[in-house]
């Protein structure tokens, strides 16, 4: 599996979501991480607000033992973000993840606690071992610029945001933003969260025609294009084991210039606006 910066690590360009996990058959869930984890998806991604904690615990059990092959991201609530707040709501994250340390601690959106108590916290976690580094999510880059003043440069690792193809918002901004500063841009929701260009339409035959030249699927082809440059990786949520092996496969679509561009022309990024989040 290709590997993509993140802070100061080396991370797999294509990861594991793990949002509303906690509805699906257990032991399939189960099965999915570790299956993904095996063919190198070792970027997994969750957070305490996914089933108010539930998926944390599920996940704690899926990484037992496998904890140092994983590098794992969880994200406070903003609710919870006070200096005090965020160390609590770490600490809780750690015992139903079963692990220590935490690879990255994201706040989940922008909040109401001020961002630099919501940063002190952060650094004091760090300093503590108790998390490696931190970033954000859904940030604009006006947000972006208030955490670079905080927090300084090099502190900030990733900003996780809504890209897929039919959302490419953060192209105009958000992606020049990071790529200057240096911040891994994790898209999630890269499948549109359920909502994938159907096989008919006129984007879907622009995939599937890339897709066969490729020997992959019209989804490897979506992902490879998401995580196409070093400042991009990408973070599919599947619970089926046919959906885990096929994304672990994107890696195998080395999209060419032409194919981007086939790409770009049939899913137009549109014109600036502010940043959506779901
Ligand atoms: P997504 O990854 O775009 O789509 C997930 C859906 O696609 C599931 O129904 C899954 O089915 C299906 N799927 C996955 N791989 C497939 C394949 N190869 N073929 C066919 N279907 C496939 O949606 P998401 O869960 O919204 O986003 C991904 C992750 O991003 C989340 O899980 C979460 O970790 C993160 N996220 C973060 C934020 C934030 O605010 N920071 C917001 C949203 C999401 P099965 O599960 O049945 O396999």
């Amino acid at each position: 599996m290709r590997q993509h910066k993140f802070g100061k690590a080396e991370v797999p360009a294509i990861g594991q979501g793990t949002w509303n996990m906690e509805r699906d058959g257990r032991a399939e869930a189960l099965g999915a991480i570790r299956r993904g984890i095996d063919l190198g998806m070792t970027h997994i991604d969750t957070a305490e607000m996914y089933g108010s904690g539930r998926v944390e615990e599920l996940l704690g059990e899926a990484i037992a033992g496998r904890r140092d092959r994983v590098f794992l991201v969880s994200k406070v609530l903003p609710g919870n973000a006070s200096r005090k707040g965020t160390i609590a709501a770490c600490e809780r994250s750690l015992k139903r993840l079963r692990t220590d340390r935490l690879d990255c601690y994201l706040l989940h959106w922008p909040g109401s606690h001020p961002l630099a108590d919501t940063i002190a916290a952060f650094e004091q976690l760090k300093a503590e071992g108790k998390i490696l580094a931190w970033g954000v999510s859904n940030f604009d880059s006006g947000e972006l610029d208030a955490a670079l003043r905080i927090a300084g440069r090099g502190r900030i690792a990733c900003n996780q945001v809504l890209y897929h193809l039919g959302e490419r918002s953060i192209e105009h901004a958000v992606l020049p933003w990071c790529e200057r500063e240096g911040v891994a841009v994790v898209a999630y929701s890269p499948y549109g969260s359920g909502n994938f260009p159907a096989a008919g339409s006129a984007g879907g035959k622009t995939l599937a025609c890339i897709a066969a030249a490729h020997k992959a699927t019209a989804r490897q082809v979506a992902l490879a294009f998401l995580a196409r440059k070093p400042s991009l990786l990408a973070i599919p949520k599947a619970s089926a084991m046919a959906h885990v092996e096929e994304n672990a496969g994107a890696d195998k679509a080395a999209l060419t210039e032409a194919d981007i561009a086939a790409i770009d022309a049939a899913f137009p990024r549109g014109g600036r606006r502010p940043l959506p989040m779901i």
